[in-house]
Order: structure tokens, then C-alpha cells, then sequence
């Protein structure tokens, strides 16, 4: 059915998935504003969901309010944790359903929730085999250990699968709305693989004849495509994951329509029947017959909500999330405007990820997340006071749960290294020899000094703190030990730090002048609090009983995690595991 109104949009919309010459121009087209699952975001779980649906012979339309399509999972590294996955035991690597609940048992504690678990563990594996088979999303196997591969039911490798590589073209002129990766983890918007294996070469580039020919390669490659399309083409992680479910969805004649925002439910008798939605500021009605899905993202942008449950943001620390900002917890409103109450529960409300704040041009900045630094040799982190804290080379989440705990009510803390380990590895977005780091002196974001106690005075820290913290770590790095946190215990801590390094991956003296400092903020990749839903995504009232025709995935539902980070994935795993659940649920209950 068309409903009346006329609306605009853009061209590259097409349903049909047919390429136009110029998919940039907006041209009047009416919508079809009815369909069986309407989908309102367009990440991992609102795709997941669209693409399951459809292929079980429902018409979905996907809203997407921003210009571009995919959401927090086309910044993402494109990671997914799925215990019993099929490359795994391609791989012949044992892993069991049941050492995988009781992994889970122990990282959820008492917020446990064996129904949704089991669900998870018995589709994880079906979905991807479903994704692989009968779509364009294909997948890697990953050398990711668990993050606490040493607690019980914790595997060393396997469980991590990632998006394999894409090339972009295959979108046509839809690659114009998907949107790019996070600028400050590409290297002049190129994009890496997941792994340590292709960052090394740039590590290596001028001291290995193999690594200088694979980065020129690399480079030349990338810039060709960037003067014919406008940017890098040769995508990875949750770029590839985004741009292969949007092929995916278009082949299927499922229309991702962006900027279009739902901005409030329509009810009937109770249940839910479409949304009123806002786009290029014209007011329309999209029916939906059988579902409408919450798939919005989550809150970590919304400053009002972060206020109440995050408990640092309510004492006015500094908080720089990497999600985009149209993540204000849309889904969450939407939901209690159809009577569910959001009552925030786990243990952490949030996907914790160490951040730092890279100043740029009028008085624009950009936010870093600190994946693969801290893990390497040589670099340490101290709190406020110029103590070490942590594990730096244990997860970003387990890292921001330390330094809520360590670093002061408002927290914060420095990353700290030495001339040798910045040149060799970087530091946060200050990349390795021969790329030159005085600009980033110059603007601030890195701090250098020629001795320790005057990187203190330049940071605010105490000197003699700061001295007696490096001394310590100092005598025990010589020997390649962290007697006081353990750096390298763990095949997770190895797994990121530098393997040729001996004897300890993660372990390095900090003693070659001049030093450097970089300040970390918190920040979060995602929320994990969210709606609460029974097993099959339905939207739950305080009484636990089902809001009719509404259901939440991604990170708009509740994390099964319990506000834990057990492993690489574990947030587009469930969003694309639930994402499938739901949307075969919605789809049987049509025969019932
Ligand atoms: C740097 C980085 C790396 C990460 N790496 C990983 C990883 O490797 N593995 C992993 O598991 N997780 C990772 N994450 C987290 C993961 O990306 C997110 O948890 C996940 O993408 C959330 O998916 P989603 O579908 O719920 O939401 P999103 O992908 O954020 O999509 C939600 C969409 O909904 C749209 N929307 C919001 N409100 C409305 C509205 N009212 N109307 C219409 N549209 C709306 C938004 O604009 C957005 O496009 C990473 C995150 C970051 C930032």
C-alpha cells in the first residue's frame, strides 16, 4: 500500500537495488509505508533482524535517522563472539557448549540468565551458518583468546569470529551511504584487519624490505580508490560487516531509508502498529502489520540519561563515547512511550573503552580509543596520583572498571612511555617511526619531557610518585616480570602484546629519554543497560508481560553479558544472534 504523502529521498534508497548514475541527487518518490517488520536502526541487529525476516518471505523496511546507514557497527572492529562456531571446528579447536556456559555463568555472576544463554549458545552458531550460506556476510576465524581465557570455562582461541574483508564497489553507488569508519583508527582512512598480523607490518616498515613493499602496495592501492570513490574501498571489521548486511538487504528489496526518524509509536489497542517518523522534516505514518523493532542503538550519547547511570558522568567527570551521536537512546523512549520502564540493572552500565581527546582545527576534536596500545612493551598507565593502577594489557572494559575504582571520583589516568617504545609501536593516535609526532606535541594531545619528574610537572602528577612508580616497574621489566599486576599472565595480555618481544610480550623498561604521556578519559563503545525483553526480543512492561507487536535488539535490549566483557565480540554476537531469533519468532507467529 502507498499512503498519500509524497515524500523526498535519496535516490540511492532505491528498493530495487538497481545502480543510478548520480545516487546523490534527491528525487521525488513516494514510499511504501507499509510493510509487515518495520525496523527503526540499521546496525547489526536492526539488519540482522530485517535480512532473517525477509528471508522468511516478510516486507521490511529499515528507518536509519542519520545520511548514512550501519550505525556504531560500521566504526566497530567487526568481531563476534559465538562459542561452537563452525571455523573453530574447522579449525579443530574443542570447545563445548557446556565449557561456554559455564565461561558465562562466571562472567554474568548472579545476573545470569540461563533461558537466554541457552538461546544464545544454541543460535549463535545457527545464525552464522545462516548469515554465511544464504547471504553476502561472510566471516573469519580470529586467534582471539577469551578476555579471562583463565576463569573457569575461558578458552584460549576460537571463539572470536570477524566480518571478512569487503571490497566496497559491490555497493554501487549505496556506498555513498554507508557510513565511513572512525577516522582516528584508519591510518589516512585506510583500514587494517583485526588482527596483530597486517598492524605489524607498519610496525616493521623500516626495518623489513617485506613490510616497506606491503605497505607501499597498500597505500598506492588506497589512494587510487579514493580519488575515484571519495574513499577507501578495500573495508574491514564492522565496515565490511555493514556494508555486506546492506548488500545483503538491498539484493532482498529491503529499503534502508535514511534520514528517517522515528520519533514516536503508533498503538492500537495496546499494541504497537507502526511509527510516526520525521524525514527531511516532513511528518509521516509507516505501518507495520506485525512488528516494529527497536534497534536504535542504545544511550551512550544521550548526556541527560548518562547523568543517572553513569555513576562517574553524575559527579561531572569527562566522559567521550565512540558511538555516534545519534545514539541517544531513541529505542529506550520509544519503548516507555509504549509502557516499558527502562530500570538500568547490571553490573556496569556500559562497554567501558579508555579514551583520549585528539584536538583538531577549530577547536574540533575526535575520540581515540586505546585497543591496542596499552598491551604493548614498554608502555604503562598511572592514575591521577602517578601510580600504576591495572593490567594495561588486560580488556578496554576491564582497564575503565579500574580506573573508575583507582583513579579518583572523576577519573582519569596517563598513558606513559619512553622514546624506543613510541617510535616503535605508537602511541594512542600517534603513530610509530617514520611517521613524525611533533604535531602532536604542538597541539597537545602528547605530552614529552626529557626526564621523568619533569613529564610529572608537565602532567600534574607528583614527581616523586611518578619516579618511584617506574622505578619499581623498571626492576622487575628488566627481567621481562610485573611482580605488583601481572602483565603477560594471560594469553588475552599476549595476544596484543608484541610476540617477538621477548621474554615477555607486554613487559619493557620505561628508561629511554625523552618520555611521553598521553591523558586517557573514560568512554564507552556502547551501552550495555537497556530495554528489557523475553528470550524472543519482545518488549517487556515492569509486569513482565509483552508489549504486542514491539521488540528491542542490539544494544537497545539489555546485555546477557550481566555488565561483564567476557571476550572479542561479545556485543554483535547477541545483537546478530537475537537479531535472527527475533526475526524468524516474528516471522512464525504469522502461521500461528
Ligand atoms: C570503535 C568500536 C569498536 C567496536 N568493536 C566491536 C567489536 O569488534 N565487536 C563487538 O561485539 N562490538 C564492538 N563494538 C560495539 C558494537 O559496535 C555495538 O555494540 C553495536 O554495533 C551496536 O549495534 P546496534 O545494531 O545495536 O546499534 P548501531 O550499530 O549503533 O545502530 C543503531 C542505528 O540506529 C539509528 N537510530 C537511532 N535512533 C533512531 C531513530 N529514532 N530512528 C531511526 N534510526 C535511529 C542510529 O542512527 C544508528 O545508525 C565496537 C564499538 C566501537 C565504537
Amino acid at each position: 500500500m502507498i499512503l498519500g504523502l509524497a515524500l523526498y529521498y535519496k535516490a540511492g534508497c532505491s528498493t530495487s537495488g538497481k545502480t543510478r548514475k548520480e545516487p546523490t541527487v534527491n528525487k521525488e518518490k513516494t514510499i511504501d509505508r507499509h510493510c509487515d517488520v518495520l525496523v527503526i536502526g540499521s546496525g547489526a541487529g536492526g539488519l540482522a533482524t530485517a535480512i532473517t525476516a525477509r528471508k522468511a518471505g516478510l516486507k521490511v523496511i529499515v528507518l536509519e535517522k542519520d545520511n548514512v546507514f550501519g550505525g556504531t557497527t560500521a566504526l566497530s572492529g567487526g568481531v563476534l563472539w559465538i562459542p561452537g562456531n563452525a571455523h573453530a571446528a574447522a579449525r579443530n579447536v574443542n570447545d563445548s557448549s557446556d565449557a561456554a556456559r559455564t565461561y558465562l555463568r562466571h562472567e554474568a555472576g548472579e545476573l545470569y540468565d540461563e533461558e537466554e544463554i541457552d538461546a544464545y549458545l544454541e543460535y549463535g552458531p545457527q545464525m552464522l551458518n545462516f548469515f554465511e550460506n544464504e547471504t553476502e556476510v561472510k566471516f573469519i576465524a580470529t586467534d582471539y583468546p577469551d578476555y579471562h581465557p583463565d576463569n573457569p570455562g575461558g578458552a584460549d582461541i576460537g571463539r572470536s569470529v570477524v566480518a571478512a574483508p569487503y571490497n566496497a564497489r559491490a555497493l554501487g553507488p549505496e556506498i555513498k551511504r554507508l557510513r565511513p569508519p572512525l577516522e582516528s583508527i584508519t591510518f589516512m582512512g585506510m583500514m587494517f584487519n583485526s588482527t596483530n598480523r597486517e598492524l605489524r607490518h607498519f610496525f616493521n616498515v623500516t626495518k623489513s624490505l617485506t613490510s616497506a613493499l606491503y605497505v607501499t602496495k597498500k597505500l598506492v592501492a588506497h589512494f587510487a580508490a579514493v580519488m575515484r570513490y571519495g574513499r577507501g574501498i578495500q573495508i574491514t571489521g564492522g565496515n565490511a560487516l555493514v556494508a555486506r548486511l546492506a548488500k545483503t538487504a538491498f539484493d532482498l528489496e529491503i529499503p534502508i531509508i535514511t534520514g528517517a526518524h522515528a520519533q514516536e509509536l503508533l498503538l492500537t489497542d495496546g499494541a504497537v502498529t507502526g511509527a510516526k517518523v520525521t524525514i527531511d522534516g516532513l511528518q509521516a505514518e509507516f505501518e507495520a502489520n506485525m512488528a516494529v523493532v527497536l534497534a536504535c542503538g542504545g544511550f551512550s550519547q544521550n548526556q541527560e540519561r548518562l547523568k543517572t547511570v553513569y555513576p562517574h558522568v553524575s559527579r561531572g567527570a569527562m566522559h567521550s563515547s565512540l558511538a555516534p551521536v545519534g545514539n541517544v537512546g531513541d529505542g529506550i523512549d520509544l519503548a516507555e512511550g509504549a509502557g516499558a520502564k527502562f530500570a538500568p540493572c547490571l553490573s556496569q552500565p556500559a562497554a567501558w573503552m579508555p579514551a583520549s581527546i585528539i584536538p583538531g582545527k577549530g577547536g574540533r576534536t575526535a575520540t581515540y580509543p586505546h585497543i591496542v596500545d596499552r598491551y604493548k612493551p614498554g608502555v604503562i598507565a598511572v592514575s591521577p596520583e602517578g601510580r600504576r593502577f591495572t593490567n594495561e594489557a588486560n580488556s578496554y572494559h576491564d582497564f575503565g572498571c579500574a580506573m573508575l575504582r583507582e583513579c579518583g571520583a572523576q577519573p582519569y589516568s596517563w598513558l606513559i612511555c619512553d622514546h624506543r617504545t613510541i617510535r616503535k609501536y605508537g602511541l594512542g593516535f600517534v603513530k610509530p617511526a617514520p611517521v613524525p609526532l611533533g604535531s602532536h606535541v604542538r597541539s597537545g594531545y602528547l605530552k614529552k619531557a626529557p626526564t621523568l619528574v619533569a613529564l610529572a610537572k608537565t602532567i600534574g602528577v607528583d614527581p616523586a610518585a611518578l619516579e618511584a612508580t617506574v622505578e619499581l616497574y623498571n626492576t622487575d621489566a628488566a627481567k621481562g616480570e610485573d611482580l605488583e599486576f601481572a602483565r603477560g599472565s594471560t594469553s588475552f595480555n599476549r595476544f596484543l602484546g608484541d610476540g617477538d618481544h621477548k621474554p615477555n610480550p607486554n613487559v619493557a623498561p620505561v628508561d629511554s629519554a625523552p618520555f611521553y604521556a598521553i591523558k586517557v578519559v573514560m568512554g564507552d563503545i556502547g551501552t550495555f543497560d537497556g530495554i528489557a525483553t523475553d528470550v524472543n526480543g519482545h518488549v517487556l512492561r515492569p509486569d513482565q508481560t509483552a508489549i504486542k507487536g514491539l521488540f528491542a535488539v542490539g544494544s537497545d535490549r539489555m546485555s546477557i553479558m550481566g555488565g561483564n566483557y567476557p571476550g572479542a565480540g561479545i556485543t554483535l554476537g547477541p545483537a546478530m544472534t537475537f537479531g535472527y531469533i527475533t526475526g524468524r519468532y516474528i516471522a512464525s507467529s504469522a502461521t500461528m
